[in-house]
């Protein structure tokens, strides 16, 4: 992993429109992703996690341009991504989606579908474009002799090859993995996960994870962003997460895997209440409703910001949690 950032995530929002009425009036907003600063480190593999709502999915979409940012900015490489081509920011950056087959039109064969990007970018349908495709699948684990198969020949974990292959295609320097193993059977998650890293050495690519999996990231992640209501709640690398956790959701999160687990007891931290809904998040700190160690008068008033406990450690909490401390249970 490189000291230079790829990609630079400021203040960055999305915010979704409520409207209501004859004249749909905008009413109030969901606030999907609400002030996110972020980078992603050339050549290292950030894992994003959080529960499903919590904003992951529309943070990798804005990042990578295919949704409109309602405010601040993704730079790639220094570069606000609103002055770059839509063609120029799919040549750096792809997405592998969770479900390989609804990403795929079920009458294109598979050379057609893997083919498809290096078609859009100009290559003729020829010979030439055979002999890539075949090397794209055997980059894979694909024979290239299955391109004139179609989808549902294909096993879950196969048609997510076919879908790494065709990001690949374009020669990315980035990838967004949207719960790319979280639709396959446990046993294939591990095979794919292991081409991931194989092909990222490989190629030297940079990776943003996104998923709802502690022991996905903790597998495949250089460093982890933990994501709660739109905000990153901690950040750190990876081995300082799961030893030293500081900030107490993200405590809540590892508890429910007791081989990494660090707290005392083997009972799993259930958080009160539901997540509150994004449009309209708590006061002060969003995590406050639900939070067992959270002050009154102080949690529900001030907004936590993002900083550092411990070098390259950050946490968003007035009152992270010590080294070796656990939680209170709260049931
Ligand atoms: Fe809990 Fe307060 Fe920290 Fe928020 S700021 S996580 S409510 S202790």
């Amino acid at each position: 992993m490189s000291d230079s950032p790829l990609i630079e995530m400021k203040n960055l929002k999305k915010w979704f429109p409520i409207k209501s009425g004859m004249l749909s009036a905008v009413k109030s907003y969901v606030r999907a992703v609400d002030g996110v600063d972020l980078s992603v480190m050339k050549g290292e593999t950030l894992g994003i996690v959080g529960e499903s709502g919590c904003g992951k999915t529309t943070l990798g979409r804005v990042l990578l341009g295919l949704t409109p940012i309602t405010e601040g900015s993704v730079e790639y490489n220094g570069i606000d991504i609103r002055m770059m081509k839509n063609r120029e920011l799919r040549k750096k950056m792809q997405i592998v989606f969770q479900d390989p087959g609804g990403s795929m039109n079920p009458r294109m064969s598979v050379r057609s579908i893997v083919g498809e990007p290096l078609i859009i970018n100009g290559m003729s349908d020829g010979a030439e474009l055979t002999k890539i495709i075949g090397e794209l699948l055997e980059s894979v684990g694909l024979s290239k002799n299955l391109m004139t198969r179609f989808p549902h020949e294909f096993s879950g974990g196969q048609k997510q090859r076919i879908a790494v292959a065709r990001a690949l295609a374009l020669n990315p320097e980035f990838i967004l993995l949207d719960e790319p193993t979280s639709a396959l059977d446990v046993s294939v998650q591990a095979q794919v996960l292991n081409l991931l890293e194989d092909i990222q050495e490989e190629k030297g690519l940079t990776f943003v994870f996104i998923t709802h999996s502690l022991n996905v990231v903790h597998h495949i992640s250089d460093r982890v962003a933990v994501m709660y209501l739109g905000n990153i709640v901690e950040l750190s690398d990876t081995v300082e997460l799961f030893e030293n956790p500081a900030h107490p959701y993200t405590h809540a999160l590892l508890s429910a895997i007791p081989e990494i687990s660090v707290e005392d007891s083997d009972e799993r931290i259930i958080l009160s209440g539901d997540v509150p809904s994004p449009a309209d998040p708590p006061s002060g700190c969003v995590f406050h409703t639900r939070c067992p160690i959270a002050k009154e008068g102080v949690c529900d008033v001030e907004i936590p910001t993002l900083s550092s406990i411990s070098g390259d450690h950050l946490v968003a909490c007035h009152f992270p949690v010590e080294p070796g401390k656990s939680l209170p249970i709260v049931n």
